[in-house]
């Protein structure tokens, strides 16, 4: 079964959706590293100490009831005075399922219907595309929550851009006018 409440010890990452901060904060060697190198290594990223129980309904701040998770998990969590429900978000929670669902919300957003996507893809990956972006898109800087990292690309950004783009171009108009009627 798989072990969902550790880590890999070289690769510091979220225990709940498995979020990884990227290669440059793995631990090398960690079978020979010393527990400083490999609890220093964990110190510099920035996860999350949560409280399984929360301390407003009695949970200890002692590492029995600590969990190291990314701010949007610690956002998310459920904050009961029951660790069994806790656990069993934990278990549920997928960095890429999350992303994807994000992903989905922008497409509905952007009025994209499911048989647009493949040549929306396609789009975003195109040199034309690319070059016409210069000066259209900026990083988010998050705000109290639902970022992960210091600041990241949101997929309304990257998805509205590739719409505009689209409509610009040939039919995509008519498209998305015939569906609205
Ligand atoms: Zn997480």
């Amino acid at each position: 079964m798989e072990n969902r409440y550790f880590s890999r010890l070289g690769e510091p990452s979220c225990w709940s959706c498995g979020f990884h901060y990227g290669i440059k904060y793995d631990i090398k060697k960690p079978s020979s590293a010393s527990w400083d190198k490999i609890l220093n290594g964990w110190d510099r990223i920035p996860l999350q100490r949560c409280h399984i129980v929360p301390r407003s309904l009695g949970g200890a701040d002692e590492p029995s009831n600590l969990f190291l998770m990314c701010r949007e998990c610690h956002d998310l969590q459920p904050n009961t005075a029951l660790p069994d429900i806790f656990f069993k978000w934990v278990r549920a929670q997928t960095w890429g399922r999350r992303e994807s669902s994000k992903i989905e919300e922008a497409l509905r957003s952007f009025d994209v219907r499911p048989e647009q996507h493949e040549e929306l893809t396609q789009l975003v990956e195109s040199p034309d595309f690319k070059t016409w972006l210069d000066g259209k898109l900026g990083l988010h800087r998050p705000q109290s929550n639902y970022a992960s990292v210091s600041c990241r690309l949101t997929p309304a950004t990257m998805i509205g851009l590739a719409v505009h783009y689209l409509k610009s171009k040939r039919g995509y108009q008519n498209c998305v006018e015939t569906r609205e009627k």
